[in-house]
């Protein structure tokens, strides 16, 4: 039976999520005898050439020319995955949204007028249709298996829309919020990590992104009132995914 020919691609970010699918460990062995892999820049040089079934991407929409990049993998792709928090929510780089990038080019760069870059770093979804989205900064190996093997099987992948928090119940975990007064994200945050901060009694910054309805703005209200006042609670979620749970309040507000 032919395998499905699979592309791994990177616009804007670290690698982290590409460095996800080689830790697969013994399940790369697997993931190569299943599909054709036809582009993956972190582990082989191989030109793209031809179409795919399934395209995985890392990484924003940050500079000029990743407009017509992320449009051409996608005519290119039957199924397409955005991969991690630069992917889905733009990415820490995404903070340049709320400022002003020539100030921010100024006082990075010897060169400023050399940086090509976008005003905004944005998620894939901005650009084209996403099949699946697969949350986290970087991404966990157990989703990435369970989204490939969904694929294999023509199934939708089952991915976690709840929140943190019910891992820590899950795995016994003392609340940090209720029993010590940490500004933990976690009631607002996609589970998908097994509560791996409050495990280490560190509260729970957002890698994964909003969960679905998330009430940001009710938790942030809990945190002012143990004292954090409000620039203190918005630099908590300008991080990684400060696109979407800026959108996750503007959406639950409407
Ligand atoms: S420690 Fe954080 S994630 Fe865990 S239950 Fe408390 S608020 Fe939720
Ligand atoms: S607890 Fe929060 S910050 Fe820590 S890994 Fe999980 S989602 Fe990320």
């Amino acid at each position: 039976m032919k395998k499905p020919r699979l592309g791994i691609f990177k616009l804007t970010s670290c690698d982290g999520c590409q460095l996800t699918v080689l830790n697969l460990e013994d399940d790369l062995v697997r993931l190569v005898d299943l599909f054709e892999m036809a582009y993956f820049p972190e582990a082989m040089d191989k030109p793209l050439r031809g179409t795919l079934d399934l395209a995985l991407v890392e990484g924003s929409v940050s500079v000029p020319r990743q407009r017509n990049t992320i449009v051409e993998i996608r005519e290119r792709s039957r199924h397409l995955i955005a991969m991690g928090s630069c992917a889905t929510s733009g990415g820490l780089q995404a903070l340049r949204n709320w400022a002003n990038l020539a100030s921010y080019k100024a006082s990075t760069y010897p060169s400023p007028q050399a940086v090509q870059a976008l005003s905004t770093s944005t998620p894939i979804s901005e650009h084209v249709h996403v099949d699946y989205e697969l949350y986290g900064c970087p991404i966990t190996t157990q989703a990435l298996s369970e989204t490939l093997v969904a694929f294999l099987l023509g199934r939708r992948p089952m991915l976690r829309g709840y929140s943190v928090c019910m891992e820590c119940k899950r795995h016994g975990i003392p609340c940090l919020l209720v029993s010590q007064g940490q500004p933990c994200l976690g009631p607002v945050t996609r589970a998908g990590c097994e509560a791996l901060c409050p495990s280490l009694e560190r509260p729970c910054y957002g890698c994964f992104g909003p969960k679905e309805d998330a009430n940001v703005d009710g938790l942030l209200a809990w945190f002012e009132k143990m004292g954090l006042n409000a620039r203190e609670c918005q630099a908590l979620l300008d991080k990684m995914n400060t696109y979407t749970f800026r959108k996750a309040r503007l959406e639950s507000r409407s």
